[in-house]
């Protein structure tokens, strides 16, 4: 496994405008879509493109597209949603999944009650949206259905990590599978709620709101 944290001025400073906890939702969603456009060039860095012909005003030449099968966009709901906007501006070709997961807050350990995810997904290459990297359980339980339907590699792009987090995802999978991790910024650890510290609080009700 791979684990990529963006070290880029423009993602640090956004980073701490997103922890500070007088932004509001609204500059908060701002902020994430903008983070996540950022650290999806890093994310798409691996891209499968093929040579294409194009011809320019002066002649023709050599370019690329993207290979077929389509990447997929996988978003975790409910807090992911809220970077698949800006996730889709860089790559508006490709198909979305969903995957609505939750965690118990006594337990931290992941449910899944949705799922919208093709049935066959072999070879594909799969982007998961999921803003808080902390005790890993809801990204590991997501990689390995992606994986199970057939998935070729998958990134995975967060805004902030825990290294337990981390240390999870390696545990989890092998090195028989390409997994990567982006991330804008690794935090300390996690609390006794399985908070990240110093962290951002809860992504979902900064991105929407409090409701459940
Ligand atoms: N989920 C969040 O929204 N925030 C955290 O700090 C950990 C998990």
């Amino acid at each position: 496994m791979e684990t990529v944290i963006l070290d880029h001025p423009l993602v640090s400073a956004k980073l701490t405008l997103l922890r500070d906890k007088n932004t509001d939702s609204l500059i908060f969603r701002h902020l994430v879509e903008e983070l996540v456009t950022l650290l999806s060039y890093e994310a798409t860095r691996n891209l499968n493109i093929v040579e294409k012909t194009v011809e320019t005003p002066i002649t023709k030449t050599k370019g690329y597209e993207i290979a077929q099968p389509k990447p997929l966009v996988v978003p975790i709901l409910r807090a992911g949603l809220g970077m698949l906007d800006g996730m889709m501006r860089i790559l508006p070709g490709a198909e979305v999944g969903f995957l609505g997961m939750v965690r118990n807050e006594e337990t931290l350990l992941p449910s899944t009650y949705a799922e919208r995810i093709p049935g066959e997904i072999k070879n594909r290459q799969v982007f998961v949206l999921d803003p808080m990297l902390a005790t890993g359980g809801t990204l590991v339980a997501a990689i390995k259905l992606l994986i199970e339907r057939g998935a070729k590699d998958v990134v995975a792009i967060c805004l902030l990590a825990a290294p337990e987090g981390i240390k999870k995802l390696e545990e989890s999978f092998g090195s028989n599978i390409n997994i990567k991790v982006v991330c804008a910024g690794l935090d300390e650890k996690l609390n006794e709620h399985g908070y990240i510290v110093p962290g951002l609080g809860d992504a979902g009700d900064r991105l929407f709101g409090t409701a459940d």
